[in-house]
């Protein structure tokens, strides 16, 4: 599958389409998901362009990999739902058809702000 230049996140990204940003950095962007399925619903998204977690593992370099996961950590520091500084999250990324994954860029969605509940439902 070849990635889509047209995907919603894409847009966000080339700043096309507004977004209520939490962080940015050289290698994510992080913002609110429009509709939210907890008290905080985040969502953090590579800035290169890969569709799913496989495609990311398989062709990411280690920069953007640690830049990923850092960046992640800085996330979840900042919206006070981190070991260090909150009660927890959930971390959580849909891949393809069977996953249900809606947008065709990576991303993962953060839950927190209040126990989360059932991993799935
Ligand atoms: P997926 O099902 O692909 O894992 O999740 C896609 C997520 O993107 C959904 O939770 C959906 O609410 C969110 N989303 C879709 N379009 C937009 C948008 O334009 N802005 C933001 N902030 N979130 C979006």
């Amino acid at each position: 599958m070849k990635y889509d230049d047209n995907n919603i996140f894409a847009k966000i990204l080339r700043g096309e389409i507004p977004c209520e940003k939490i962080y940015e950095d050289d290698f994510i962007l992080s913002f609110y998901d429009i509709n939210p399925q907890k008290k905080i619903h985040a969502l953090v998204i590579p800035k290169g362009k890969y569709i799913d977690l496989d495609d990311f593992s398989s062709r990411a370099t280690p920069e953007e990999m640690v830049g990923l996961l850092k960046g992640i950590n800085v996330v979840v520091k900042k919206l006070e739902i981190s070991t260090d500084t909150g009660k927890g999250y959930r971390v959580l990324s849909n891949i393809s058809e069977h996953g249900g994954q809606e947008v065709p860029h990576l991303h993962f969605h953060l839950f927190g702000g209040e126990k989360v509940g059932k991993m799935v439902q």
